[in-house]
């Protein structure tokens, strides 16, 4: 075998499994390389319960060198640019020859896109966020908590939920009852839209059933800070004494800038190879979060459907592409192919989850099948977080 090389941009969810993988799979002549701009893989999962005291930053995060294999090469360095013409990367340190690049950058979250979001919310969707709201909460005395969704995708779609309702038990333990109300606002139709009607009807059901106010399309157009208010498209109004938001996501700037983005601002992708369809070039994969990857099925035959953002789908996006690289290295026909299959955990509070388990490619609409809660799914969610952090290979290859 001549010396090749993958180049994987972006150490997170994809990235470490694409790198893992393939490090299995070919002999060290294979040279592969993970760049990432910050030293530590956190698990995302985490940040309700960095938002909660029940853990820190230390607790949920480790060194990606550490959870890299033997054999893989880590660059802490910032994407800077991509040339495509000369297979390589421009990074802050070096720039890096591939003959197979990965882009696993994740999802930017910019509170900045909506006019007086950043000034006036708080958000647990950063470890910072977390870490700031922390402490707002352990002063809460009461009043109107609002939970705002300004816009679709976001990455884990039950993580709002699953928030509010975490912080109803944490709120309605603390002391007596009924002094914090929290409501709900958000730009889709239903809770987990694409996981389909029942999970969403499911979903409102055990807001309904905590008091928790749910108000669907609700599209922000912006907040009034000074005023504790926030404006909706249609009008609407909502006042808050916190209010707490998941930011607004888009592709980091630096794929933006390289025009790889199609108009719903992400990559889009072969849905089962992750072939770059945006340029034609070879040997150009894009996996996780900074993906568009277009359903086959609907609900309703005007609304066209996309996978969810969630590590699990990151994870399994990497294995697959570093099977398909190692065929190709190899000499082989690639054959591993992206299923479509996944699964999440929401937390209900009280020592209580429930697993769903997706199938995104089904026909005529992705079918997802959730289990009754209890406190052995909950285990399942805290062995889930705990493998990610067990160095190396601890995410399946
Ligand atoms: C509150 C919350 C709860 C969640 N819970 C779950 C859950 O229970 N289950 C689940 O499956 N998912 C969950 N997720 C979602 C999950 O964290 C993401 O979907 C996952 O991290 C996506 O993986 P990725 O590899 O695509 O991107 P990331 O894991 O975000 O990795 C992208 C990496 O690229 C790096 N990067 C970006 N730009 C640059 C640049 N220019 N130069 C260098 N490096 C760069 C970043 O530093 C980052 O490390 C949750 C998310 C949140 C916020």
């Amino acid at each position: 075998m001549s010396a090749t090389s993958t180049v994987i941009v972006g150490g997170g969810f994809g990235g470490i499994s694409a790198a893992n993988t393939l490090r299995r799979l070919l002999p060290p002549e294979h040279g592969i390389v993970v760049v990432d701009e910050t030293p530590d893989f956190y698990v995302g999962a985490g940040k309700t319960w960095i938002m909660l005291g029940e853990r820190t930053y230390e607790d949920i995060s480790r060194p990606r060198a550490e959870l890299l294999a033997a054999g893989v090469r880590f660059l802490q360095a910032r994407i800077t640019g991509f040339d495509f013409a000369k297979r390589t990367v421009a990074t802050g340190r070096e720039t890096l020859g591939w003959d197979h690049l990965v882009i696993a950058l994740g999802a930017d979250l910019n509170l900045s896109a909506v006019p007086g979001l950043a000034e006036a919310a708080h958000t647990f969707y950063t470890v910072e966020g977390a870490e700031r709201l922390r402490p707002v909460l352990e002063d809460f005395r009461g009043g109107d908590i609002a939970i705002l969704i300004p816009g679709v995708p976001f990455k884990c779609p039950p993580a709002p939920y699953e928030a509010a309702m975490l912080l109803h038990h944490r709120l309605g333990s603390r002391g007596p009852g009924g002094k914090a109300r929290i409501a709900i606002y958000t730009a889709e139709g239903a809770p987990m839209a694409t996981a389909g009607p029942e999970m969403g009807q499911y979903i409102r059901n055990e807001l309904a059933q905590r008091g928790i106010a749910f108000h669907p399309q609700k599209k922000t157009v912006r907040v009034e800070g000074a005023a504790r208010r926030v404006a909706f498209e249609d009008g609407g109004e909502a006042r808050y004494d916190l209010l707490i938001a998941v930011p607004p996501h888009e592709a980091p700037a630096v794929v933006r800038n390289a025009r790889l983005v199609n108009p719903s601002g992400w990559i889009p992708v072969d849905p089962v190879t992750l072939e770059v369809k945006s340029i034609s070039v070879e040997e150009v994969y894009a996996i996780g979060d900074i993906t568009a990857v277009p359903l086959p099925g609907r609900y309703k035959p005007d609304m066209p459907l996309s996978l969810p953002k969630a590590g699990v789908f990151a994870e399994a996006h990497g294995r697959t592409v570093a099977h398909r690289i190692a065929a190709k290295v190899l000499g082989a026909e690639p054959t591993e192919t992206f299923d479509g299959k996944g699964y999440c955990y929401l937390e209900l509070g009280a020592a209580r989850a429930v697993k769903a388990d997706g199938s995104f490619f089904d026909l005529p609409h992705p079918m997802m099948r959730k289990q009754v809660p209890d406190e052995a799914q909950l285990r399942d969610k805290l062995d889930w977080v705990a493998r990610h952090l067990q160095p190396p290979g601890a995410i399946p290859g």
